[in-house]
């Protein structure tokens, strides 16, 4: 099959086997590869019901068309799971180079099945395949493990790593790679550890088949040339995502202690500028992309260096915890890699501790002592060790803010800043209507990478509940995650403004088959509607409550900054749902209609 490795590879991991199976044609043609495979195989394969750390459970990790060829940004591969934070669907993007290999040893999936009797990590090195003994590397932090391999093999192999959080079943723990790139939300490393795999090692030399080489390279020059002389190259570059950093502080949407407001006073020294001044030693991207957003950074007041942070932790662990100093974000940072949590989830729940510890609902008896103040950075970082080891008031967060609150109570739920269970990103919506849907109806939780409309609610007026409004997030849902399906990052196309129909005539020189966009989004369609079947199936009495945002969006206008006094009804917030569905085709509470999955061609696939 021309743009694929031709094989999926199965690892039963509780009797320590592995086999590979021919990659099914007919699996390429409908879903394409990443998180198109991931959605299907999650479906099929995983049963109703099962145990997110159970042995039912299945881990896919999958690569598409577009993996390892030259393409710009081609290194992204999918995580998906059944999530052991929300209890539905869960898929995570992972960039840098682990995909091009998976390629290159001729690998579309890997799946990880059942659970080992101990630690292991699995070593692929084109055809050779082993599940070996990991026993002395449990326990220890992602970069030193990634470095142990990486001098034990030598650089042409990828490490995908879990850390301590994923040993120890925090809800959020991430996949660390590159040291500094993750497959972040979720749980996917919670998911990786409760199998006891501690690491993937892999490497291979195959070529990829495709269709038309000359068609293809035209296609892909083409792409590279478009990126090359785009006129944000320079400044995207530079600055990576913290390019939105000073605009989200002055719009307001810049989360601001547990999202109580979008401005923070503290802000400008978080700023890109600053950080690229203060802290940022050189760029680092993932495999050809020739825009590196990465920026790996030198904190000299702890003698460390990391990847990052990029702007979504500077908003989850800067502004959002209170803390304004770079340095210490990046620093943050650099723990959360290391111990393989995700800085999303992990800077909501310490934002979401901190708030209640300020209200009087957690007192130092409960915080193992520790003072909870928003702006405490040495409490932060205590916070994420325990977190991470689940050790005293660790072990409640590390269950997610809504687990937490609905244990703690006292109110505390509602300021838990989540949607079906996974901590908002970064992101203030308290008057942003678009991005406000866009968090309530994400498949897989509060994330922002699926439909990112914070810009678009500015344009069209930030206050606007419209029909217009809910037909741009879900174009933006159907299309923006088919970069996901295809292997590729989206990025080159968000911010250099690259022509998408670039990518059509690269795909078709790839693959030998002709897809428009307007295809490529009925498959992105068809994705959400499975997912959205998923977390149906797998929780009773799944309705519209399930996409419901935190009240602090709809009943506390922030006091301060730029969108003091505002905030979004209730009224309007069912508003957007009920047109959100309306133009889905789906029922009064968010279930596709029986025509909707006919017009898909999903009928069967669900029965
Ligand atoms: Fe990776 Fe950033 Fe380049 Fe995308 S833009 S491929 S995330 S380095």
């Amino acid at each position: 099959m021309n743009g694929y490795g031709g094989t999926i590879l199965r690892v039963d991991l509780t009797n320590n086997k592995w086999k590979k199976e021919p990659t099914p044609p007919e699996l390429a043609r409908d879903w394409l590869g990443g998180r198109g495979f991931g959605a299907y195989l999650l479906y099929k394969e995983v049963p109703k019901g099962a145990d997110p750390l159970g042995p039912e459970n299945k881990l896919f990790i999958s690569s598409g068309p577009f993996s390892g060829l030259m393409i710009p940004g081609a290194g992204k591969c999918d995580w998906t799971t059944k999530s052991p934070l929300t209890g539905g669907y869960a898929d995570a993007s992972m960039g840098g180079h682990f995909t091009a290999e998976m390629k290159y040893a001729g690998l579309d999936s890997i799946i990880l099945e059942g659970i080992s009797p101990k630690p292991v990590y699995l070593f692929i090195d084109d055809d050779k395949v082993e599940i070996r003994d990991a026993s002395d590397l449990w326990g220890k932090g992602t970069f030193a493990v990634e470095k142990e391999f990486k001098e034990k093999f030598g650089e042409a192999y990828q490490i995908a790593v879990i850390g301590p959080g994923g040993e120890n079943g925090v809800s959020y723990a991430c996949v660390n790679h590159d040291y500094g790139r993750q497959a972040g939300r979720g749980g996917v490393g919670t998911v990786m550890g409760s199998k006891k795999v501690k690491a993937i090692v892999i490497h291979g030399t195959k070529s990829i088949p495709v269709a038309n080489v000359d068609e293809y390279r035209k296609a892909g020059m083409a792409l590279f040339k478009a990126c090359k002389d785009a006129e944000g190259l320079k400044e995207w570059t530079r600055y990576g995502t913290t390019i939105v950093t000073s605009w989200c502080d002055e719009v307001g949407a810049f989360p601001t202690r547990n999202f109580s407001a979008g401005s923070f006073e503290g802000g400008k020294t978080l700023y890109g500028p600053v950080m690229r001044e203060q802290i940022v030693i050189t760029d680092k991207g993932c495999f050809g992309c020739p825009c590196p957003c990465g920026k790996y950074s030198n904190m000299k007041r702890y003698g460390t260096q990391v990847e990052g942070p990029e702007y979504e932790t500077i908003g989850m662990l800067g502004s959002n915890v209170g803390i304004s100093d770079i340095q210490d974000v990046a620093q943050a940072n650099l723990l959360c890699d290391d111990l393989g949590i995700d800085t999303i989830s992990a800077g909501g729940a310490v934002a979401w501790a901190m708030e209640c510890y300020e209200k009087g609902i957690l007192t130092k008896a409960e915080t193992d002592g520790l003072e909870l103040n928003f702006g405490n950075v040495e409490s932060v970082f205590a916070l994420l060790e325990k977190i991470a080891k689940r050790e005293g008031i660790g072990a409640l967060l590390a269950e997610g803010t809504k687990r937490a609150a609905k244990k703690i109570g006292m109110g505390s739920e509602k300021f838990a800043i989540q949607v079906k269970g996974m901590e908002q990103s970064a992101y203030a919506t308290h008057n942003a209507t678009a991005m406000l849907l866009a968090y309530m109806t994400c498949d897989v939780g509060a994330h922002h990478n699926r439909s990112w409309a914070i810009t678009y609610d500015l344009q069209v007026g930030r206050e606007k509940v419209v029909p217009e409004k809910v037909a741009r997030i879900i174009w933006l849902q159907n299309f923006r995650p088919m970069f996901d399906v295809l292997g590729g990052c989206r990025l080159q196309w968000v911010e250099l403004g690259i022509d998408r129909d670039l990518y059509v005539p690269a795909l078709e020189g790839i693959t030998g088959i002709h897809r428009s966009w307007e295809d490529l989004e009925k498959v992105g369609e068809r994705i959400w509607n499975l997912t959205r079947l998923y977390w149906a199936r797998e929780n009773d009495g799944f309705d519209r409550e399930w996409d419901l945002p935190s009240p602090r969006f709809y009943q506390e206008p922030p006091t301060s900054g730029a969108t003091k006094d505002q905030i979004t009804s209730f009224e309007d917030v069912n508003k957007l749902l009920d047109m959100y569905y309306e133009q889905r085709g789906w029922s009064d509470n968010g279930l596709p209609k029986s025509e909707k999955l006919d017009s898909l061609g999903l009928k069967a696939t669900v029965a």
